[in-house]
């Protein structure tokens, strides 16, 4: 038994063995019970005929077997008496049961291991056969040495057991901790969210991540701590938002770190390798100790400048909306434009558009400094711009252009003046944004940004495109008031001339009716009576004319001017207006010479070509200053053509263009009368006829008008 104890390993092998063994000689009860963490338990029981029962539910241990791991000394009680059954029976009340059992003796043995208690091993017996005395008690003791070391065998392999799973445990738990390390680390890399850590108060070494380490524009393992001395330092800064650079010890991460205490939301604008980064919202926790006591802080960074420049533009966009709307006068808006874009948007702006003579040009110039506006104005003078210039590209497309960096546009740089190449090089422009400014009459003008500081970006170009298309609107108000106001004036002015112009044949009429009233009372002369008569009808036919112009105005602006096409001799009819005018031509003492090709013929509106041969007859009589008049007509390649010239006063070459337009004039109203329709309304009639009109002229030298017309209307 002693040689099968031995090897066992565990502690139901141990009581198989004292099971198999020990029972029939030792008794036919049997209680193994362990000391566990000082306290003595049942481990395992045998009762015959029943069997093994393992574990606590084998019942507690008996007081013998108490008082036996108390004394640590062996003993045997004998009985059949009281006795032995109080001695088998437990704290638990279980005497009454063992009373009526029947049990005769019992015996205790402690297990000892170099001198330690670690358990007791108690036999019991009902069999009259298997009663016990002190040598079955001496063999319990010799038995207890074997059962102790294999008790001991089995707690060093539960021992064992439960450090190799401590060591499997801290194995997984290593393993999951670097899962857990790996996730987070990821997480540092990838979050777009600055975070910052330190673990001294004084913040002399801080680390960060990478999103921490691209917005300040330093290597991942570079310490950005500003308590290091000046020369360590990475060159950063940070301002308020007042423009005021922090020192170290204002910094978020100083001050939680220091005081031990949060600080949030701490909007700063972030300086780094001496550029503008942006603008960063930075809130510091202060990492404690157990006593809590700082150890560090952790930061983390937000990167706010695209929300702040949303913001800001917003900003900008309202006030200038409001400042540019604030003046009615297309100039002043221009110039507005210009200003306002500095510095917000550019370093230089240029506002090239048409001018009100309709020429190209600059408009409005502006630059941030005014040490150099002069310069700024001075290359702005070189406009216009050569053909393929990007500028005038957006000009004449509509399109707007963002040119990041001007040295890769060599359209840019085509004039060869050196001068000029000099001065732009002071002004430094490095990028450049050109928009067009288009209205529903086209584009009006370009808007030029430059910028000196940065590379203009695709947010800058949106953010310029808008604050265009809110100067557009502001300039094309501007405009439209001015034409307003313009056609205001023209329409007082033309109802001045027009009461003028009317009232001057009126009043000849009704002097010429009152003489013809008195010379019929009287019954006087008749040749003074029918040169009256031809005064009242050259006067009236003056009225009708003046009247008719007014009517044909309207007509012709809603598009009624009513035309009948028939086939007619041109020449012919020049000689009817030349009969027609004769007497008032003789009048002006103009001689009308006629040089005529005849036949002419074609499809026209006789009596509108009338109106306009008429039309130019009595100007060059008006402005003829009595000299003589020359109407001729000829066939050409395309059609005929018509001129009338006069050697009166002339036009000024700044004027050519304007008299055709609705009540242009070029002479003073109080030396000429006429309300300013004759050549405009000659002109819509040429227009219609498919021909043109046009004047050579010099002042004080006399006109010549022009008129071609094809043969016949087209469609
Ligand atoms: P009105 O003669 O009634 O003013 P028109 O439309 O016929 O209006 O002419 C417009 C202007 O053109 C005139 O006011 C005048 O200044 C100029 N003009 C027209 N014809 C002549 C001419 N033959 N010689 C000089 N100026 C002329």
């Amino acid at each position: 038994m002693s040689r099968e104890l031995a090897a066992c390993t565990q502690l139901s092998d141990v009581f198989r063995c004292l099971g198999q063994w020990a029972m029939p000689a030792l008794g036919d009860w049997c209680d193994l019970d362990v000391l566990r963490d000082g306290v003595l338990q049942r481990a395992a029981a045998f009762r015959a005929p029943h069997g093994a029962i393992h574990g606590p539910s084998g019942g507690p241990p008996s007081r013998l077997a108490q008082r036996v791991a108390l004394m640590g000394r062996a003993e045997l009680l004998r009985g059949p008496d009281e006795q032995v059954a109080v001695a088998l029976s437990s704290e638990a009340g279980d005497l009454s049961r063992l009373q009526g059992i029947g049990l005769l003796d019992c015996l205790a043995v402690p297990l000892l291991l170099g001198g330690q208690l670690v358990g007791v091993l108690s036999f019991a017996t009902r069999e009259p056969a298997l009663r016990q005395d002190e040598d079955t008690l001496s063999l319990a003791e010799d038995l207890s040495g074997c059962v102790a070391f294999a008790l001991e065998t089995d707690r060093l392999r539960q021992a064992l057991e439960r450090s190799h799973h401590a060591e499997l445990r801290a194995e997984t738990l290593e393993r999951e901790l670097q899962c857990q390390a790996a996730d987070f680390k990821t997480l540092l890399d990838v979050i777009p969210v600055g975070i910052a850590i330190t673990h001294d108060r004084d913040c002399r070494h801080i680390r960060q991540n990478p999103w921490f380490a691209r917005m300040h524009e330093v290597p991942l393992d570079a310490n950005i701590s500003l308590s290091v001395p000046e020369g360590e330092r990475q060159p950063i800064r940070y301002l308020d938002t007042h423009g005021h650079a922090l020192r170290p010890e204002e910094l978020p991460m100083q001050r939680a770190a220091t005081t031990g205490e949060a600080v949030l939301d701490v909007e700063l604008d972030l300086e780094a390798q001496g550029q503008r980064r942006g603008t960063i919202v930075v809130s510091a926790v202060p990492l404690l100790d157990e006593g809590h006591h700082s150890r560090g802080c952790i930061a983390t960074i937000l990167d706010v400048t695209a929300r702040k420049r949303a913001m800001e533009a917003q900003r900008f966009l309202a006030e200038s909306s409001a400042v540019l709307s604030s003046s009615l006068d297309p100039e002043q808006t221009s110039r507005t434009m210009a200003r306002l874009c500095v510095p917000a948007l550019a370093s230089l702006a240029v506002f090239y558009g048409r001018r009100s003579d309709g020429t190209l040009g600059v408009l409005s110039v502006a630059h941030e400094d005014d040490s150099l506006q002069p310069i700024a104005v001075e290359v702005s003078r070189h406009f216009p711009i050569p053909e393929g210039h990007p500028l005038r590209e957006a000009m004449m497309t509509g399109r707007p252009r963002l040119i990041p960096v001007l040295a890769d546009e060599p359209s840019w740089f085509k004039s060869r003046d050196e001068g000029l190449h000099r001065l732009r090089q002071r002004l430094a422009v490095r990028s450049v944004m050109l928009i067009p400014l288009t209205t529903a009459h086209g584009v009006v003008g370009v808007l030029a940004l430059g910028t000196h500081a940065r590379t203009y970006s695709e947010d800058d170009f949106t953010f310029a495109k808008e604050y265009a298309a809110h100067a557009t609107y502001a300039m094309e108000n501007a405009r439209l008031y001015r034409e307003a106001r313009e056609a205001v004036a023209l329409r007082d002015e033309f109802l001045g001339i027009a009461g003028h112009e009317l009232r001057t044949p009126l009043t000849a009429l009704q002097l010429g009716l009152q003489r013809l009233a008195r010379q019929s009372a009287t019954a006087g002369d008749a040749a003074e009576l029918s040169k009256w008569v031809a005064t009242c009808q050259r006067q009236g036919s003056r009225l009708s004319r003046l009247v008719g112009d007014l009517l044909d105005v309207g007509r012709i602006t809603s598009g009624r001017l009513p035309m009948v096409v028939e086939e007619m001799d041109l020449s012919v009819l020049v000689e009817e207006v030349a009969a027609r005018m004769g007497p008032e031509l003789e009048k002006a003492g103009c001689a009308l010479v006629l040089k005529l090709e005849s036949p002419l013929t074609g499809s026209w509106d006789r009596s509108r070509l009338d109106q306009v041969l008429t039309n130019l007859v009595s100007n060059a009589m008006k402005y003829g200053q009595g000299r003589p008049i020359e109407v001729s007509t000829e066939a050409t390649a395309e059609g005929v053509r018509v001129r009338v010239r006069d050697e009166g006063i002339g036009i000024s070459s700044g004027d050519l263009s304007r008299i055709f337009e609705r009540f242009e004039r070029a002479v003073p109203e109080r030396h000429y009368g006429g309300l300013g329709l004759g050549l405009w309304i000659s002109k819509q009639i040429v227009t219609w006829l498919g021909g043109h009109i046009r004047v050579e002229s010099e002042q004080g030298r006399g006109s010549c008008f022009t008129v071609e017309l094809p043969r016949r209307v087209e469609g």
